[in-house]
Order: C-alpha cells, then structure tokens, then sequence
C-alpha cells in the first residue's frame, strides 16, 4: 500500500519573480537550500559566458544557429531577446520533472512568466515578491552594487515599472524581513504540493485506505 509520502503527484513549475534588489536571488537560494525535492531551471542563452558562471549551472551557453534550430523544433517552452542576446526555457528537463513529481523553480521576470503560464496553465504557481518600501528598495541597491547614482537611478526606474506586474501573480510576498518572507514562500510550495488535482496517485491511495 501506497504511503503519504509515496502518493505520485504532478511536479509544480514554482515561478518567483521581483524587481531586482526585493530579495528573490536569496529566498531561492533558501528554498534550495531547504527542500530536496525542489531544483533550479536552467535556461539557455546565447550570451557570452563571464567569468563566474559555469555551463549548465548558470546556464547552458549555446550558438545561435543551435538556439535558432531550437525554436524552430518547439524545444522551448518560453524564449525571448533580451539585451541582444536569446534567452530560453528548455522544453523536456520540466517536463521530465513535472511526469516524475519533481518541483522546478524558475527565477525569470514577467515576461517570461506570461508565455509559461501559458504554456503551462495547471502546472504554474506564480509568486510575486516586493520590498517593503522604496527606501529600502534603494538602500539595498546602493548596498549591495555599491553602484553609482545614476545606475542606481536606473534600476530604479526600472523596478518602478516592474513592480506594477503584481496583478498577473497568484501570490504576493512582501520582503520586510528575508526569515519571515521565506517562510512564507516555503508555505505556499507546501500548500500547493497538497492540491487534489496534482494528486495523480490519490484514486489508488484511497483505495488501499478503505475497507468494503
Ligand atoms: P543575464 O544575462 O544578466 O543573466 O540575464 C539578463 C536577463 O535575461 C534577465 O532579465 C533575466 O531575467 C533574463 N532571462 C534569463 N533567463 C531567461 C529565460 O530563460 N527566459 C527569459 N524570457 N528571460 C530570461
């Protein structure tokens, strides 16, 4: 007899998106960190690789004529150009994790959250985090990039337009403090994991539960 634990269900394409500088870098980290059955997406671009970053961790870095064929063969389930550069989604790694019960976090901005939701609709659970208020949306910029005013400045204006995209997310975090807002996002994983329909093996569970 089949066990909670052992009970099959369909994988979640776990999408966490914010303005840069609300947290969302950490709050992955920390959910990687803390749930085994949890994995990173890793996209493909075309952009030249720096210095740090390491294929098929970071990304996996390909030609253009390779990326190009992608596309063209459907192996993508969302793709776009940004800054010059293609950026994508690999089709078959998640939908190998959602058929294996396996939850993939994709750490990818509004744009891309549209054409998976899309692509994806029963699969996708999309969380929004925000900074607690625009003082400290700065002040962690300025920290953390010890950046010059005007690139500053830049994000700014930058997380001021992105910021108004809450409205297309199912949840919405607000990041005053990183222990409490991973806690939360840690809830609602844990949350969705529970949802009937993702269930696959209940029929069978509830089977060997009940007595004639
Ligand atoms: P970077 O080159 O600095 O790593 O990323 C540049 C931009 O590309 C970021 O805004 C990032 O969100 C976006 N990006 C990274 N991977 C993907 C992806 O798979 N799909 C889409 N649509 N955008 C991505």
């Amino acid at each position: 007899m089949l066990n909670e634990d052992q009970c099959r269900r369909r994988g979640i394409m776990f999408v966490l998106s914010s303005p840069s500088g609300a947290g969302k870098t950490t709050i992955t980290r920390r959910l990687l960190e803390s749930d085994a059955g949890l994995e990173m997406s890793v996209s493909m671009t075309t952009r030249p690789k720096r210095s740090d970053e390491i294929d098929g961790r970071d990304y996996h870095f390909a030609e253009e004529s390779r990326f190009r064929k992608m596309i063209e063969n459907g192996e993508f389930l969302e793709y776009a150009k940004v800054f010059g550069h293609w950026y994508g989604t690999p089709r078959e790694p998640v939908e190998d994790a959602m058929t294996e019960g396996r939850d993939v976090v994709f750490d990818i901005d509004w744009q891309g959250r549209g054409q998976l939701a899309e692509a994806m609709p029963n699969e996708v659970v999309q969380v929004f985090i925000l900074p607690p208020t625009w003082e400290e949306l700065e002040q962690r910029l300025r920290r953390r990039a010890q950046d010059l005013d005007d690139v500053v400045a830049a994000r700014m204006a930058k997380a001021n337009d992105e910021m108004s995209h809450f409205v297309d997310y199912d949840y919405v975090v607000i990041n005053s403090s990183l222990d409490e807002a991973v806690n939360r996002v840690q809830s609602i994983l844990v949350a969705e994991r529970q949802r009937r329909e993702r269930q696959t093996g209940l029929e069978e569970f509830v089977a060997g539960l009940r007595r004639e």
